[in-house]
């Protein structure tokens, strides 16, 4: 008989990295920060961690959501303490990801206690305080060498129960430099009251910055006697900082965020995930609001033979023709899972429809040899054809299953010999379409963005014409045949692009927000 093996399982040592997840907006988080994101097991994020870091991780991720407030649905300390530790000894790499700074009034300090207690290694990685964030992306500079020798971070709520405070309000009216406060908008009366009783100058400039990096970032600014009224007028919410000290004035120059041309604006993006992940990156560069409404997944062909056989007869084309960086994309992929590469185009002539498409193949190391004018499936047939004689010349299509059939018939037209392969087909991702509905009817988005006819057609199975139709909404379009399927839909076009691309689109909205 056979003795049994027995299989001795090295257990994984737990890590905990302790990550700042900075002040809001997600890429304000450090290298670091993103880095150990990557390698974590399990994330046990805050409120007021930005929860699109979670998109850095692994896909088999766990996620635990423990946002701490008063009721419902809240966790207490005691809570996330044993869970950190539970994830921790069961050999996990558990990232503890806390908004700004983990340390600066995070209770850093009783989380790592508890592992130091039970030997539990850990690595703290810094971020970007709410009052550096705050002040920064407001022009407010908190130190100078001329008003602010020193700053002061203060915490605007001290822990419950506490006998006596810690706060010394009379060496805080009397500072003369620059003083935050943190969690201070439910006190904010008996805040200022407090330092004016103690002697400081009603006059005193103030200035509350809500939700600091977003889109919704809100600025509020008066003196200390009356900035707590200021607030209530604006309707200012926290999260938020208060900022007192003759830095609070601020020059107006410097408030360059909301200058920013799409500060502000709600911008729907209707593309696939990934898709929608690179437009939403652009869309929050240019200081707007990226709204996720995702109408479809992009799913690869290139298994199938009409691809493979067309693969395996590369070097007989003159010229291969792609018409997206999907079509790019999935094309590199699918030739890197058959352990191919580059070479398979041997002399044959690239084409691409635009300047996404040529780029998504530089990236793969190939320059395209021609590019329209006009970003457009007809221009690419009209003008390739002026470009080279293509009487007779072996012409290959890789592209969308669901691409139309002009320019097939624009390059027959011109003598070409086209084989119009399917590297990918779009499938529709259909979600609630409800709350996308209210907002619209609440005036809550600005705009509106297509980039195919079949997203158009999604999303408006989803969401009706009409509400789209009688809100304040504007509608832009990528190209002509998205505007036509629109058009044809009865939806109202308020924006056609001169640049069929995403950047294109981007800027004709940003011309139209001047
Ligand atoms: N560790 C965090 C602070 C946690 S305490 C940090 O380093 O920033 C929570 C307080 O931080 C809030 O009450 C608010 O005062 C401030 N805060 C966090 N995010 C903010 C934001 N985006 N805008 C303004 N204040 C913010």
């Amino acid at each position: 008989m056979l003795n049994a093996v027995r299989k001795i399982k090295v257990m994984k040592k737990g890590f905990v990295y302790l990550v700042g997840a900075g002040p809001g907006r997600a890429d304000l988080i450090t290298v670091r920060g993103a880095q150990v994101i990557k390698d974590a097991d399990c994330i046990i994020y805050d409120k007021l961690a930005n929860p699109a870091l979670l998109k850095f991780a692994r896909k088999d991720v766990e996620t635990i959501h423990v946002p701490k407030r008063i009721g419902k649905g809240s966790t207490t300390q005691e809570e996330i303490n044993k869970l950190l530790l539970e994830k921790a000894s069961s050999g996990k790499t558990v990232i503890r990801l806390k908004g700004g700074d983990p340390c600066i009034f995070g209770r850093c300090a009783e989380e790592l206690a508890v592992l130091v207690e039970a030997g539990t290694d850990f690595e703290i990685v810094p971020g970007v305080t709410a009052a550096i964030a705050a002040a920064e992306y407001t022009g407010i500079i908190l130190t100078d060498r001329d008003y602010s020798s020193q700053v002061v971070f203060v915490t605007g709520h001290e822990a419950e129960g506490k006998q006596k405070s810690n706060i010394d309000w009379e060496l805080l009216a009397k500072f003369g430099g620059t003083i935050v406060f943190y969690m201070a908008m439910s006190n904010l009366d008996s805040i200022t009251r407090r330092l004016i009783e103690n002697g400081m100058s009603e006059d005193t400039p103030a200035a509350v910055v809500a939700d600091a990096t977003f889109p919704t970032q809100k600025v509020a600014k008066s003196t200390l006697g009356r900035i707590s009224e200021e607030c209530k007028e604006q309707k200012i919410e926290p999260p938020a900082v208060v900022v007192i000290g003759v830095a609070a004035e601020s020059d107006k120059r410097l408030d360059w965020y909301r200058k920013k041309p799409l500060f502000g604006k709600n911008i729907v993006v209707t593309r696939d995930a990934d898709g929608n992940a690179d437009f939403a990156a652009k869309i929050i560069y240019r200081g707007g609001n990226p709204i996720d409404f995702a109408t479809m997944k992009i799913e690869p062909l290139t298994q199938k033979n009409e691809f493979l056989q067309a693969l395996g007869k590369f070097s007989q084309y003159d010229w291969i023709i792609f018409t997206s960086s999907n079509g790019v994309a999935i094309f590199f992929e699918a030739l890197q899972g058959l352990g191919k590469d580059a070479r398979v185009f041997s002399s044959a002539k690239i084409a691409a429809i635009g300047s996404e498409t040529s780029a998504k193949l530089e990236v793969f190391g190939i320059r395209a040899d021609f590019v329209p004018s006009v970003f457009t499936s007809r221009e690419l047939g009209k003008q390739l054809a002026g470009f080279v004689n293509l009487q007779g010349r072996k012409v290959l299509l890789l592209r969308s299953h669901l691409a139309s059939g002009e320019l097939i018939e624009l390059l027959e037209g011109a003598g070409a010999e086209v084989e119009n392969v399917a590297a990918y087909t779009a499938v529709a991702q259909k979600g609630e379409g409800k709350w996308l509905a209210e907002k619209l009817k609440k005036g809550e988005v600005d705009w509106l963005t297509f980039a195919s006819p079949f997203s158009v057609r999604v999303f408006f199975e989803q969401v009706p014409v009409k509400t789209v139709n009688s809100s304040s909404v504007k509608v832009a379009s990528i190209g002509p045949v998205t505007s036509e399927q629109l058009e044809s839909l009865g939806v109202r076009v308020d924006v056609r692009t001169v640049e069929h691309t995403i950047d294109g689109l981007l800027s004709t909205i940003e011309e139209m927000c001047e």
